[in-house]
């Protein structure tokens, strides 16, 4: 297709898609090694309790530094391996690789919830609640110390599956988050019916939430409907203290964002989690 808007005219309108699929595989080709070295890993930014400040989940991100291009945004590697259908793989490397981490911080002493991001076609993938309850029962996880946050989009490509995969996920005892609220099309009343305990405001209502009077409205709102009807709230995207403090006043239950940290390596997150408790 023509979507793509590159720069590069190779002429023939198929040659340049054919360019483009060459270069997907070759690109995915490159994902995957960088898989079995150190140049996919995760980063950890905290999720802080807004009540007491402390910091109780964090939220798992990928990372790709690729050998020649450097840093690829996940949102850009993920679709890629959506696209050439090798995000089962990558997926069950993350789970490994979350799963594995929880263990040795639980081993450890730290109480810190692990929340990883799932994609749309891992929700369709009948045998991902197996494939996560063998990983907790091989490393000893219990259930209450996963998330997992599913974005609205991904729930309503396909219903019915996705449903009787959140169910199976619940069942095992597993805490499931909606990502990136706000930014679908689904009311609350709907996500309602989904079997999730949690709620995600998207950054871009929070980003600007010290300034601007209609995401302070939209936020405030969104938060009471989804205490009311029995959902704990997230804010991502809290970059300045005034937002900080506007969500504590609004009972926002828990916060996300530069302002609190960054997403940063496990040694720095178990550090940052060190002094939060020595100091108090
Ligand atoms: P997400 O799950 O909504 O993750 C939150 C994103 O917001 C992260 O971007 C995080 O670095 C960024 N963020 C956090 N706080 C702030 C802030 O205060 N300001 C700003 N401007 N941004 C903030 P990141 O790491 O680039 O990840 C992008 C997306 O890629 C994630 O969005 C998630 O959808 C996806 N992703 C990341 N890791 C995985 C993974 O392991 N599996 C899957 N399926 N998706 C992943
Ligand atoms: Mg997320
Ligand atoms: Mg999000
Ligand atoms: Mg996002």
């Amino acid at each position: 297709s023509q979507s793509s808007g590159t720069a590069h005219h190779y002429g023939i309108y198929n040659a340049e898609k054919d360019t483009q699929d060459t270069q997907k595989l070759s690109l995915m080709g490159d994902l995957r090694a960088s898989m079995n070295k150190n140049e996919v890993f995760f980063h950890y930014q905290p999720k802080i309790d807004l009540k007491t400040g402390r910091m109780t989940h964090v939220e798992a991100l990928m990372r790709w530094i690729h050998p020649e291009r450097g840093f690829v945004a996940p949102d850009e590697f993920i679709l890629l391996a959506e696209q050439t259908g090798h995000i089962h793989a990558l997926t069950a490397w993350g789970l490994e690789q979350t799963i594995d981490a929880c263990a040795r911080w639980r081993e450890a002493g730290y109480r810190l919830k692990m929340a990883m991001n799932l994609s749309a076609k891992d929700l369709v993938n009948r045998q991902l609640p197996d494939q996560i309850q063998r990983l907790m029962t091989e490393k000893r996880v219990s259930a209450e110390w996963m998330v997992f946050e599913v974005t609205e989009s991904a729930v309503m490509q396909e219903p019915e599956i996705v449903l009787d995969t959140l169910n199976r996920m619940s069942d095992l005892g597993l805490t499931l988050s909606i990502d990136d609220y706000g930014t679908g099309y689904s009311s609350l009343s709907y996500l309602k019916e989904l079997p999730v305990s949690e709620l995600k405001i998207d950054k871009s209502f929070v980003l600007s939430l010290a300034t601007n009077k209609n995401d302070q409205i939209l936020v405030r709102s969104t938060i009471d409907l989804a205490h009311n009807l029995g959902l704990k709230v997230t804010a991502e995207g809290v970059e300045d203290q005034v937002s900080a403090e506007l969500l504590k006043a609004y009972g926002c239950d828990v916060g996300q964002g530069y302002y609190f940290s960054r997403p940063v390596s496990e040694e720095d997150l178990l550090s940052y989690y060190r002094e939060q408790r020595q100091a108090s």
